[in-house]
């Protein structure tokens, strides 16, 4: 009984050692796992819209539903990774924004909220949205310097910064690129800075300065070629096109939009291809390659959605301008106005001011002087606003780009903050799988440790048992049958209930070893412990206590019942076959009964059994007597 608890409390510490280190090892584990994938998300490192999917879904299996920090971080990429396509698209994205804005408001500001606020104003930017999404942006662009983190910065200022070029704001444009630039730059965030820098090429084309824009976007096709990243690098095929366009090359920027168009046809994206073909159509303008432009610009019109203001502005300027040389005026002027709608949804300025100008040139065809001439007068207010605006710019621009040494200082400084943070975050890290270690190795030693203490605790049993066992017959010994009849005395003179002994002896013992043979005798012995142990009671005792005598205690029986159990023994071992021990083999034992009468020791006791044990070899023996 005793020892299968001690087994069990083992069995229970190697359950609880095992498991522990192994649900710890597995939890840190899938850690491991999805700081991994987060990372290639982060960084971008992921072929499409898929597989980023399939990688986010698999960062969520991975965290655990309390883990709160990367809780947050699941929920920043799902906001950034979301379909933004269409009109629903985009609206359920900002819907998903705004709701992750409300449910993370406190404390304010903190990361999750400032890159939830971006994500926001980057959608917002696309649905039209211009002015909340310049708010958005500009909000948590201030909420990142407050919070010293030049990842936010960077990606708020490269938003921002892109969408400004876009809209003609070049000088905020370009102070935020170039800031933008700088960060992504020193915190080796490789992707993402060519991702800005096409942007910062491109502000430079907007503002005039193809060439500068054409050095940095050649350099960026051959970063991306050499990534294998084709979506990226078609991206600025296409910029590359619009600056040779700039600088007069025509062939060659219509070659890049070919080359493009192939692409998307091996992609079979038609949008794109579309796309494609309304930029070939405007370079076939400028040929004066009418007809053949409008073939492509009415294969783009079925493909192209309106939601998609960019591309759609163009092919709606192509349209008015091809019908106005074919002198349909009035399809003119209607795409001319459809591309009204779209330059200013998009806040396309420059857009809007080459499509006005046209409308002035189409009133004119139609002869309707009057409005010709209100629309010239709306184009050249709105040139000369915007000349003062690149007048402005350009001052800015040279200021940027002179300015860049206390960009720099600024930078510098907040890349040693986040190295600093940085640090400590990885020092913590560390901590953490050094826990992980510790609770190994602990673990490990527990079970060596255990596994020492249980082999000891079997060994003590054993020689327990070796030591308080007779050998031959298994029967406690003489040391432990007067122990435990020394406690069975103890009890009974505090209990005052009976307490009895029998002392019993194989008779003529000598003669079955000298005519059988030792061996036999030993048989003998053997049998006579059986018969004997499986007479009596479990609480009752039955010793081996010499050569062939053997002492049965009996707790709680008076003296007649102890000669009634005495006789019972004599007569079975009387009884008992002994021939199939040996031949002519008949076996009897003698009995001397005592009871305990206030005894003060065991001694005294014993000595009344021998008597009486001697008294029945006197009575000539296979007979019980008392004292
Ligand atoms: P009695 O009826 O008077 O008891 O006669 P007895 O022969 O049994 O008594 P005695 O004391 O003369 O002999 C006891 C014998 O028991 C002597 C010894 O050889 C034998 N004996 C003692 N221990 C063992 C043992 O472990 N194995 C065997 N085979 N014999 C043993
Ligand atoms: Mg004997
Ligand atoms: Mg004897």
């Amino acid at each position: 009984m005793k020892t299968s608890l001690q087994i069990h409390f083992f069995i229970a510490i190697f359950i609880a050692i095992f498991f522990l280190p192994t649900s710890a090892f597995a939890a840190y584990y899938d850690n491991v796992k999805a700081d991994a994938i987060y990372k290639k998300i982060d960084l971008a490192d992921y072929v499409d819209q898929v597989s980023g999917e399939e990688l986010l879904n698999e960062y969520k299996r991975l965290i655990a539903s309390d883990d709160e920090i990367r809780q947050k971080l699941y929920v920043r990429l799902y906001c950034w990774n979301q379909p933004s396509t269409t009109d629903s698209e985009l609206a359920s994205a900002i819907k998903y924004a705004e709701q992750q804005l409300l449910i993370y408001s406190v404390p304010y500001p903190s990361a999750i909220h400032t890159d939830l606020l971006l994500c926001l104003g980057y959608y917002k930017q696309f649905s039209g949205q211009l002015d909340e999404a310049l708010d958005d942006l500009s909000n948590a662009i201030n909420n990142a310097y407050e919070l010293e983190d030049p990842r936010l910065i960077a990606d708020g200022r490269s938003i921002r910064g892109a969408m400004l070029s876009y809209q003609g704001n070049y000088s905020s444009a370009l102070e935020d690129l170039i800031t933008s630039q700088q960060l992504y730059e020193n915190l080796n965030l490789t992707y993402w800075a060519n991702d800005n820098l096409s942007e910062l090429a491109a502000s430079y084309r907007r503002f005039g300065d193809a060439e500068t824009a054409l050095k940095y976007q050649i350099k960026l096709e051959q970063a991306y070629l050499k990534a294998n990243q084709q979506i990226e690098a078609d991206n600025i095929n296409n910029q590359i096109a619009f600056s040779l366009l700039e600088l007069g090359r025509i062939d060659e920027s219509t070659a890049r939009f070919k080359q493009s168009l192939t692409f998307w046809k091996t992609q079979k994206d038609n949008i794109a291809i579309a796309d494609a073909k309304t930029n070939i159509a405007g370079n076939l303008i400028k040929l004066d390659k009418i007809d053949e432009a409008l073939v492509l610009l009415k294969e783009a019109e079925k493909e192209i959605p309106v939601s998609n203001d960019g591309p759609h502005s163009s092919l709606m300027l192509y349209l008015a301008q091809v019908y106005l040389a074919k002198n349909e005026l009035d399809k003119a002027l209607e795409y001319s106005q459809l591309a009204s709608i779209d330059f200013n949804r998009g806040g396309n300025q420059r857009g809007e001011n080459e499509n006005i100008y046209l409308k002035s040139d189409i009133y004119q065809a139609k002869g309707d002087i009057e409005n010709a001439l209100k629309t010239l007068q709306k184009f050249i207010k709105m040139h000369m606003a915007l000349d003062k605006q690149n007048m402005s710019d350009r001052n800015s621009e040279m200021q940027a780009r002179f300015n860049t040494n206390k960009i720099q200082t600024e930078n510098e400084w907040l890349i040693q903050r986040d190295k600093d943070k940085e640090q400590q975050l990885q020092i913590l890290q560390r901590n953490e799988s050094m826990q992980i270690i510790i609770i190994i190795l602990v673990a490990i030693i527990l079970i060596i440790v255990s596994m020492f203490a249980y082999k000891q605790v079997i060994r003590k049993q054993l020689f327990r048992r070796l030591a308080l066992t007779d050998e031959l017959t298994k029967l406690a010994n003489r040391r432990d049958t007067y122990s435990q009849g020394h406690y069975f005395l103890k009890s009974s003179k505090l209990s005052g209930k009976p307490f009895s002994i029998i002392s019993f002896d194989a008779d003529h013992f000598k003669m079955v070893n000298d005519t059988l043979g030792h061996d036999m005798g030993d048989k003998v012995l053997v049998k006579l412990a059986s018969i004997s142990a499986s007479m009596m009671r479990d609480t009752d005792v039955v010793g081996r206590v010499g050569g062939e005598e053997f002492l049965i205690l009996l707790p709680n029986i008076d003296k007649t019942k102890a000669i009634e159990i005495a006789n019972r023994l004599i007569e079975t071992i009387a009884d008992y076959d002994w021939t199939q021990i040996a031949p002519n083999l008949h076996q009897t034992v003698s009995a001397g009964v005592a009871s305990y009468s206030n005894e003060e020791d065991l001694s005294p006791l014993l000595l009344k059994a021998d008597k009486a044990l001697y008294s029945a070899k006197a009575a000539g023996r296979n007979c019980v007597k008392a004292e």
